[in-house]
């Protein structure tokens, strides 16, 4: 599928057709992030609502997709129920590989079905399924279903909602292959919102390989940089979760809501620990010789005499720290058990284990009571955790529909705004310092891996404003065009932009190659162009009090170094996006 021009299946749900769509722009929006706000501003409506029928969700894939290793992501993009402005989510799995092989550059969905439906597409079909008996069915019996459904394994993906998005919760994933997921930021409602439950794409395309001398010789160096040195070693061995014993001991682990940035209990939760105690095996996205995805196992009593089913859960720094520390959680099998009721739900482990931290300390506050909560919410209490996650997932009640569309949203009614651990969303595991905290307030996704920022505050102790907001907005564009290109963030040590460059020309896509820096700025700046077309403004955006009142290895937080950190660099995003806020 090599091709100087984008192939774009846009599928109608109300009209249930389908249509081929041929697109410039090989050379500048490139694959990926560029392709998928290239979409949005064809097909999107920045002045709709987010569940307007005709917003379009965007999967997009990029030009190296199936030529190398650990191209293997696929950007999902939408408006997002949370803050109803533009954002993409990032998933693995089988999705870039099965669009690839479906001969697609990328999949636009448009429209709202009458009944809730799946849509299949391969690279000669497209079909779309009545599946209304699935009706609040969780994520893993959905599963289930569309694999009965559809032969192929190993050949296709299959993305899928829980009850949550069917809610329209603002936390809601889509999730992709089981392990995987398109987390942040509510892309799991904005499925919901077209009745969409399931969707599956076969790769069924067969692709000659590339003819230059360069590409074989080219994919040997990158396997072996990928898999025979120590670059990715610790992705496969304990994976992410090794950071969390390293982030507790220079205090920056958030721990019972951020009133804590270390405490001695990580011994029994750390990534060692996970790893002895309830690893079962690795998993790894197609077209990734590394396998970062512990997936670990928890076994129950269902029943007198030792009757046990068991089940397989994968794990990642991220949900120890959402679902562990954050709620004081300090068992790895409780942690995996409240982690399975998130994946069931479909709801984002991240928000949720976020949003029901501040709840918990909403509760020791008497802001709320076990009149919103329904459970008695304590630190710790992971049953409680467990019952809190079904009741969230389900919008069971006003609390809980205020609280899924975002802490900040059940603390307007209820109080609480201060120790909200809320960044432009749901904190990512870092309480690394300001500039992390700036980084995610304003960063595109609010996600860590936006930019470096949480790596900045391990390295620096000095104030260098200046300097933070350059490494910020050149770390971004950067990363623009790394997921332009689809790799996998883990990969960044590898691919730098020279080797970059000779994977493109070694494929056929010489001008592109020629042009990265150009072109990561030119991605970055659309994809802000359009953020701020649906709303995004630096100002509205404020870091609650308790990131003010923490400490790290640096010392206490200094309010004023961050209050002038996120004026600069949200000065720095209008500029480089070169428009005035709404
Ligand atoms: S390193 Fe992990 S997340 Fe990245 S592509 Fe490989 S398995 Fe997927």
């Amino acid at each position: 599928m090599i091709r100087d021009h984008f192939r774009v299946l846009v599928v109608n749900l109300r009209s249930g057709k389908g249509q081929i769509v041929r697109l410039d722009g090989r050379n500048t929006e490139a694959g990926g992030s560029g392709l998928a706000a290239l979409l949005f501003n064809k097909y999107g409506h920045v002045d709709r609502l987010w569940n307007d029928p005709e917003q379009p969700v965007i999967f997009a894939i990029g030009p190296l997709t199936g030529y190398f290793p650990l191209m293997s992501k696929t950007v999902c993009s939408f408006k997002s129920p949370y803050h109803d402005q533009y954002t993409e989510s990032h998933a693995g799995g089988r999705s870039a590989l099965s669009l690839c092989f479906a001969n697609l550059d990328a999949l636009v969905i448009v429209g709202k079905s009458e009944r809730l439906c799946s849509l299949t597409v391969s690279s000669r079909s497209l079909d779309i399924q009545d599946v209304s008996f699935m009706k609040g069915m969780s994520v893993d019996e959905t599963g289930k279903l569309l694999r009965g459904m559809s032969p192929g394994s190993g050949h296709r993906t299959i993305m899928r909602i829980g009850p949550a998005g069917e809610n329209g919760v603002a936390m809601a994933n889509i999730n992709v292959d089981t392990y995987r997921h398109f987390g942040r930021l509510g892309g799991g409602a904005a499925l919901g919102a077209k009745n969409l439950k399931g969707i599956i794409i076969y790769g069924d395309a067969v692709f000659p390989q590339p003819e230059s001398k360069e590409y074989p010789k080219l994919f040997t160096e990158v396997y072996r940089q990928i898999t025979a040195t120590d670059m990715m070693k610790k992705y496969h061995n304990l994976g992410t979760p090794a950071n969390l014993q390293g982030l507790n001991d220079i205090e920056s682990l958030p721990w019972r809501n951020l009133q804590a940035t270390s405490d001695p209990a990580i011994e029994q939760i750390n990534g060692e620990r996970f790893a002895t105690d309830n690893l079962l095996r690795n998993s790894a996205c197609s077209g990734c010789p590394v396998g970062c995805i512990h997936v670990g196992y928890v076994r129950e009593m269902f029943d007198a005499n030792h009757r046990y089913t068991f089940k397989q859960v994968a794990y990642d720094y991220e949900m120890i720290f959402s679902l562990g520390t954050m709620l004081g959680v300090t068992s790895t099998r409780s942690v995996l058990n409240i982690l399975d009721e998130m994946e069931k739900a479909g709801l984002d482990a991240m928000s949720g284990g976020v949003a029901l931290a501040w709840a918990t300390e909403a509760t020791e506050k008497e802001h709320i009571s076990e009149k919103e909560t329904e459970v008695k919410l304590s630190f710790g209490d992971a049953k409680a955790y467990q019952q809190a996650t079904v009741l969230l997932g389900n919008g069971s009640n006003h609390f809980y529909r205020l609280l899924g569309q975002g802490s900040l949203k059940a603390a307007a009614e209820y109080g609480g705004a201060d120790f909200a651990c809320v960044l432009g969303q749901e904190m990512a595991g870092y309480a690394t310092g300001e500039v992390f905290f700036a980084a995610q307030s304003l960063g595109f996704r609010h996600s860590h891996l936006d930019s470096g920022g949480y790596s900045y505050d391990q390295k620096h102790s000095d104030q260098d404003v200046a300097g933070v907001i350059d490494f910020l907005i050149k770390d971004e564009a950067g990363r623009a065009f790394m997921t332009s290109m689809v790799s996998c963030l883990f990969a960044r040590g590898v691919y730098k932009d020279a080797l970059l460059a000779d994977c493109l020309n070694s494929v056929g896509y010489p001008e592109l190659a020629a042009t990265i820096d150009t072109a990561g700025a030119h991605i970055q700046k659309i994809r802000w162009q359009t953020r701020i077309a649906t709303g995004f403004s630096p100002e509205n955006i404020t870091i609650p009090k308790r990131f003010f009142k923490i400490k790290t290895w640096k010392g206490p937080i200094d309010p004023l170094y961050l209050n002038t950190l996120k004026s600069e660099y949200g000065k720095a995003i209008i500029k480089l996006a070169g428009v005035t806020t709404l």
